[in-house]
């Protein structure tokens, strides 16, 4: 495996695989990887002929008294855990490369109204930040595919939106959420979880399936559904972001009669924020 920190140094690599007119997958992570990055990767392993892969904690995606400075960097056994998956490339820029006047004055990618929302609402300015670094990512890597997880669907849907928008010659990727036993997402941020939190935090799973059921038997009382859910999340320790259900197709609040929903929902464990979400049909 290959590890660059220099733009221009992943550009000549990149340059020489396009030569020999062979696929890139790229996968954009923040390190601390755990199974469901390692499924990403085994998605692009099992889909390109070359595959790169990113370990960059992005400063610009951490609101004002986030864990951007705590975030857990495991760059050793990262690197071991990427080695094992086979990947050509592992590409470690640092916060000056991407970022070479600062960041308070620093060109950044946006969409208004979607960011606002959920996540979006209780960290500000976190998918700008998203957006802005996946569009650097996008130019230096030049990918033929990006793959992201479905866990962090609001991020999903924003980055197909802007790859629509922007025409980025790239096919986005979606890879289901891989869970503990107890159904609990995996996150790097779970291992701020102790141990009598880590024996809680499945309940925000459990809640969203319990809404997926009422909603697949035909239940159109979103309100109710989500007021009720707050309440449960409550009742297990969280200090709950937001539960809500939403269609699939745009994103909007669900109405009556929509049949691909998605449910999602967000909240502090302790020091954990957790987040996830369900998608189904009914
Ligand atoms: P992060 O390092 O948290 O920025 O995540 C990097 C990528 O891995 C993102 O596309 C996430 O959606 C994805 N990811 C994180 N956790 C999981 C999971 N449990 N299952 C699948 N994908 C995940």
């Amino acid at each position: 495996m290959r590890v660059i920190e220099q733009v221009a140094a992943l550009r000549v690599l990149v340059a020489e695989w396009r030569r020999q007119k062979q696929t890139i997958g790229f996968v954009p992570t923040m390190g601390n990887l755990h199974s469901g990055h390692r499924s990403l990767v085994a998605n692009a392993r099992s889909r390109c002929d070359r595959v790169i892969v990113s370990v960059f904690v992005n400063p610009t995606q951490f609101s004002a008294g986030e864990d951007y400075d705590d975030y857990p960097r495991t760059l050793e056994a990262d690197s071991k855990a990427l080695v094992e998956e086979g990947v050509d490339a592992l590409f470690l820029p640092k916060v000056k490369a991407l970022y070479p006047h600062g960041l308070e004055n620093t060109t950044m990618v946006s969409i208004p109204g979607l960011s606002r929302e959920l996540c979006g609402a209780h960290r500000e300015g976190h998918f700008d930040g998203v957006l802005t670094v996946i569009n650097k990512f996008l130019n230096i890597v030049t990918p033929d595919f990006l793959f992201l997880g479905e866990k962090d669907f609001q991020q999903l849907f924003l980055v197909r939106q802007m790859v629509a928008e922007l025409m980025f010659p790239v096919e986005v990727i979606g890879v289901p959420t891989y869970r503990e036993d107890d159904g609990l997402a995996m996150s790097s941020r779970n291992v701020y979880l102790s141990e009598e939190k880590r024996a809680k935090a499945s309940a925000l799973f459990q809640i969203l399936s319990d809404i997926q059921q009422a909603l697949v038997a035909g239940s159109d009382e979103y309100t109710a559904l989500e007021a009720k859910g707050l309440t449960q999340l409550k009742k297990a320790g969280f200090k709950p972001d937001y539960i809500e259900i939403r269609r699939q197709s745009d994103m909007a609040r669900a109405e009556p009669g929509d049949q691909m929903l998605v449910v999602l929902g967000a909240g502090k464990l302790g020091r954990a924020r957790l987040i996830d979400n369900i998608q189904f049909a009914r």
